[in-house]
Order: structure tokens, then sequence, then C-alpha cells
């Protein structure tokens, strides 16, 4: 008998797409530094000529990016994003935040100032519900429901499931200066989001699942012992944190910590733009109702030196090292 997998969800799609390093920094360095060749990501970003080579080529075939060709013989390309990839800023943004928070001498954050463009000043972004106009929200603010019978990022081809070079927790420019980090370092959000597992965790917490089985069932394709791995990193990391189920048995679960909670804007804009750009891959996968306005989240990032709506990602660099 043929099984035929159910189509994969825009979340899962979307979780696929930046549940990796590479690819978020990619991303990362067109938007906020513009159109780039080859060579110069490759130096950007110290990564080797293939990896980039297949990263570019996976983005482009996801839609985020396109290859223009600005010299014929032989053949030359530049690299820009397309209207999808552009819209990731406010989940960039969301990671600028994090890293401010939690990882401020981490050497893997983006660096510089978030800017708000309209009013000229220098803003620590809100985040709120567009649809009804309050700020400050978290997580538990709203509410999720998962459908659970489709898994997260279940039957993509198995090209996409590359592993990425930073799992393990390491942070810094250690791509390419190579050294080892300190144990302790501070790990940036982008690190966080390593690999495809470690993300869909993360977002599988933050959409209010605790327990080994129900994260393993999320993602049935991947190995029991990658799932315990990646969750005892993310434990590692501050993200969650191992307590006992209140079932009254002596099983554990894993409950997100004060920094995990704060990951919350960044998926909440990575879901709204899975679903507007992947939706064509079947069901959404999730719905995250704002509580307070019973509509569904639309998330915004609101200026708080002006109360206008951030629609950029502005920023001011830092001073040059003297
Ligand atoms: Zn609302
Ligand atoms: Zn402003």
């Amino acid at each position: 008998m043929k099984v035929t997998a159910p189509a994969p969800t825009s979340l899962g799609h979307g979780l696929l797409v930046m549940g990796d390093l590479w690819n978020l920094l990619i991303v990362r360095t067109l938007l906020t530094e513009g159109p780039a060749r080859f060579g110069d990501l490759r130096t950007r970003l110290g990564i080797s000529d293939p990896v980039l080579t297949r990263r570019l080529r996976d983005l482009a075939a996801d839609g985020l990016l396109e290859a223009h060709e600005y010299h014929a013989s032989p053949p030359r390309h530049e690299y820009r994003l397309t209207p999808s990839g552009e819209e990731l800023w406010p989940a960039l943004a969301a990671l600028h935040a994090w890293d401010r928070r939690w990882a401020p001498g981490s050497a893997l954050r983006l660096r510089g100032a978030l800017t708000h463009a309209a009013c000229g000043n220098r803003t620590d972004p809100v985040f709120g519900c567009g649809a009804c106009g309050a700020i400050g929200l978290s997580a538990r603010d709203t509410t999720a429901s998962v459908d659970r019978s489709v898994p997260f990022a279940s039957t993509n081809p198995r090209r996409r499931y590359h592993r990425s070079a930073s799992v393990g927790g390491r942070d810094g420019t250690a791509p390419h200066n190579g050294s080892a980090p300190a144990p302790d370092a501070p790990v940036a959000g982008a690190a966080v989001l390593a690999d495809r597992t470690s993300t869909s965790l993360l977002a599988a917490a933050l959409l209010g699942h605790r327990r080994f089985g129900d994260f393993q069932a999320l993602l049935h394709d991947t190995a029991p012992h990658t799932v315990t791995t990646r969750l005892t990193l993310l434990t590692d990391q501050g993200i969650l944190d191992r307590t006992p189920l209140r079932d009254g048995g002596r099983r554990h679960g894993y409950r997100l910590t004060p920094k995990g909670h704060d990951f919350f804007p960044t998926f909440a804009f990575l879901i709204a733009w899975a679903a507007r750009w992947f939706h064509q891959d079947g069901r959404p996968g999730v719905h995250i109702t704002h509580r307070a306005c019973g509509a569904d989240l639309l998330p915004r990032w609101t200026c708080n030196a002006c109360n206008g709506e951030l629609t950029t990602l502005t920023l001011t660099p830092p001073p040059e090292p003297t």
C-alpha cells in the first residue's frame, strides 16, 4: 500500500527555510547590506563555496532571492532579495532585540542600533497586535491552535536536510575564525535557530508543547536521539527548563524560560511570513489568536519613540573601533 504523506504546512515550510544558520545569515546580510556578489558573501560570512552555492540555490528555489547576471562572459551573478526575502525584516528585527537583551556580547549578533526611518530616532521597538493596536504583547496574551494532524515539515525533499555549520551551541564568528568559543560565551538568537530541529522544537514549545512525546510526534521524521540532543542543547542554552510534569508521575517535560519566551515575536513574524508566502503548501499548521481582541494575531512592531509603526529594518552602524 502506498502511503501518501500530507502536504507540509506553511509553518513547516517556513521553519525548514529559516531553521538554518547559513540561510539566516545570508538573508540578514542581503537585507542589511543590499545586493551582493558570490565572492562578497563568501568573504563576509566565511562560508565555503559548495555550502554557499547550495544555500543560494535553495533560497532561490524557495523564492527568497534572485540571481541577476551582471557579467555575461564568463557569467557572473549578483544576489538580491525578492519581496518575500525582504519581508523577513520584522523577524530579524526581533532577533536583534533578543540579542540585545540576552546575548549583547555575542559575536554573531547583528551590529548597529535600530532606527525608525520615519521619525529618525533610535528605537527599541515594542511588539503588538496590528488587528487591535495593542502593544507590549507576549506569548501569554495569545492562544495558539496547532493542527496536530500535520507534522511540522515532514514531507520536504531530503536535499533540504543539511547539517548546519554551527550546531552544538557555538557562537561567535566561529565559522571563519576557527577558534573555539568559551563554554559560557553568549549565544546569539541566530545560533539558537541553527538547525531545523532546534527551530522546530522551539516553535513547538512556544505553541504550548511540553512533553517529549509531543515534540517527537511533531518532528516524526527526526530520530528520537536527535530530538533529545537538541532539547538538551536548548536547556544548556537557558532556553528551556527541564521540570517535572504536573501529572503526578515521575516524568519530566520542558518549559520555556523567560529567555525562551522572548523568542515569541520572532516566531510570530516567521509564522505570519510563512502563511503569506507558502500558503500554496496546504494548511497553515497553526493559528495564533490575540486573546483580548479575539482576532488572528497580526504581528506588528511599534516605535517606542514616536508610537508609529515600523515598516523597515534600518540600522545605524556601530562606531568604528579606534
Ligand atoms: Zn489584537
Ligand atoms: Zn519612530
